[in-house]
């Protein structure tokens, strides 16, 4: 019988290895099983990417402003955690979202934010698609699919191929930048969306395969928990959802380490069986188990000196650089010609703008009454050279051009921006095969985990799923009463 806890070391303390801390004590909490939980982030803040700003009556989102709920983890654990009554839906009222197209701002039909567009008439009305173009698109459900279908697709060859150029630049394209700040060309469907494939597979057709799952949904009762739309939030911002992880994690008593990043990750030797976890002071902790929750980049730096092969495979994921761009204005001088939760760019575009959030319509109470704020996001892939400004050119770049969009000519009353320097992962071409080869090579180390959003899904609600199994696995394979260890298992590679 062991007298001492088993040493679980987690490095990163963005979501995803908060999600993994929250399992491990989860699990443990369920198991005969003792364990010391520390976390280690460089940074001096909790969270990573999500980072909530209260200042001057405003509360801007310099990262993510919200999580999708139909995928379910990240709702699952806000309730877990306590916090339903902080969970705030999109205002219906103004649920409408735009795509910046040959001139003129041109209404989205509703649902296609989540691929399931329900409104085609708004299709028919907008002007967004020509009438050629429109009827490409209806020819979906006819178009053959090839036999036999390639392993993987770039995501534009996929869109291009089932519903027309048009479609894919006008509805597809500026989704998929918003979502991944990527170039669809390089970009993996298996990876991204595999979903549409299945339904391709399945169903000879995209459109078919969505009717059916849309009538089979309907026939099943929705979860319980209150009213959600497609994306929720929380009232004090998503930071308060690392602020609530962070306080329940402690009074479970995992160790949080911040401001001191981990410098190198040592395998075990003949003399000792632990890792150790060497931080930039000096520090050495011993670890049992070492989950990496860390970028892709950070994760091979830290792997490279015992698993060089893998570290070179996870440094190969490239990574997007983009920035948010946060401004509040009178809302006398922005006139009517804000009515919806903002408008996406399509890269055909060719403009520095990727999409604009008119947040105080999308969100209660994030600014003061009279004033309205406005989140522009700029950069991603093919599209980084924006980011080379200094502050002030970048924030006169984005006025230009919501000038330019929406007729905007006032200056902000204040601006901030976050930039977010390799902050997107990028899952090109081949990206599943590339993280099945890291699997295959980390199996010959127990004891070593990684996760993050560099690997099975960049959402909030990928990184919670991906981290919870993490975390689950490895209780798992330190329990003492179990039998076999497949350390096969050990990478987290849950599909979607
Ligand atoms: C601008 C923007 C908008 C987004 N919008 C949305 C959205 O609306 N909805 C959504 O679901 N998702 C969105 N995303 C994606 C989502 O926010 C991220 O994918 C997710 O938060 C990443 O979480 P993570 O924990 O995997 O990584 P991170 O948040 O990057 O956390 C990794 C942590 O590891 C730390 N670290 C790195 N190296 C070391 C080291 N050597 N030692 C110790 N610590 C280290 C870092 O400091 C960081 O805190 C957005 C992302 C961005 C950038």
């Amino acid at each position: 019988m062991r007298k001492t806890p088993y040493q679980v070391v987690i490095i990163g303390g963005g979501i995803s290895g908060l999600a993994t801390a929250y399992a491990v004590m989860e699990e443990v909490r369920k198991n005969q099983i003792e364990v010391q939980c520390t976390i280690v982030e460089q940074d001096t803040r909790w969270g990573g990417k999500i980072l909530t700003h209260v200042t001057e009556g405003l509360l801007i989102e310099g990262g993510p402003d919200s999580f999708l709920t139909s995928k379910p983890w990240a709702l699952e654990l806000c309730r877990t955690l306590g916090l339903q009554d902080q969970l705030i839906p999109t205002n219906a009222q103004h649920n409408r979202t735009f795509s910046f197209c040959r001139g003129a701002l041109r209404e989205l039909p509703q649902g296609l934010l989540a691929f399931r567009p329900q409104r085609v008439d708004t299709l028919v009305s907008s002007g967004l698609l020509s009438w050629k173009g429109m009827v490409r698109m209806a020819a979906e459900r006819f178009w053959p699919r090839p036999n036999p279908l390639s392993a993987d697709e770039s995501l534009a060859g996929f869109f291009r191929r089932r519903f027309g150029t048009e479609a894919f630049d006008y509805l597809i394209e500026p989704l998929v930048a918003g979502i991944y700040a990527g170039d669809a060309d390089e970009l993996s469907i298996e990876a991204t969306f595999p979903r549409f494939r299945e339904l391709e597979r399945e169903h000879g057709s995209v459109i078919k395969g969505m009717r059916m799952a849309q009538a089979k949904a309907a026939t099943t009762s929705r979860p319980p928990g209150g009213a959600t739309t497609l994306f929720m939030s929380l009232r004090g911002g998503l930071s308060q959802l690392i602020q609530t992880l962070v306080q329940q994690l402690t009074e479970r008593g995992v160790c949080l380490t911040a401001g001191v990043g981990c410098q190198e990750v040592q395998p075990p030797t003949q003399k000792s069986t632990s890792f150790q976890v060497i931080l930039e002071n000096g520090v050495r902790l011993s670890a049992d188990a070492v989950v990496l929750a860390t970028p892709t980049f950070q994760t091979a730096r830290l792997l490279r000196s015992f698993q060089p092969e893998a570290a070179n495979l996870l440094d190969g994921i490239p990574y997007a650089s983009t920035a948010t761009i946060s401004m509040a204005y009178p809302t006398e001088a922005i006139g009517a010609q804000i009515r919806g939760f903002g408008f996406v760019v399509p890269r055909k575009e060719q403009r520095p703008l990727l999409a604009a959030t008119w947040t105080s319509l999308k969100w209660p109470d994030r600014s003061r009454a009279g004033e309205t704020l406005i989140r522009c996001y700029v950069g991603g892939r093919g599209r980084e050279t924006v980011l080379e400004q200094d502050d002030q050119p970048l924030v006169e770049c984005v006025r230009r051009e919501l000038e330019a969009i929406v007729g905007i000519t006032t200056a902000p009353k204040y601006a901030e921006i976050h930039r977010w320097i390799r902050g997107m992962p990028q899952y090109v071409l081949g990206h599943q095969e590339r993280l099945a080869h890291v699997t295959q090579l980390l199996a010959a180390w127990p004891g070593v985990y990684v996760t993050g959003a560099g690997l099975h899904g960049i959402g909030i609600p990928d990184c919670i799923r991906e981290g919870t199994k993490v975390g689950q696995q490895l209780i798992e394979d330190l329990s003492p009463t179990r039998v076999t260890h497949d350390s096969g298992r050990k990478v987290s590679s849950f599909q979607q």
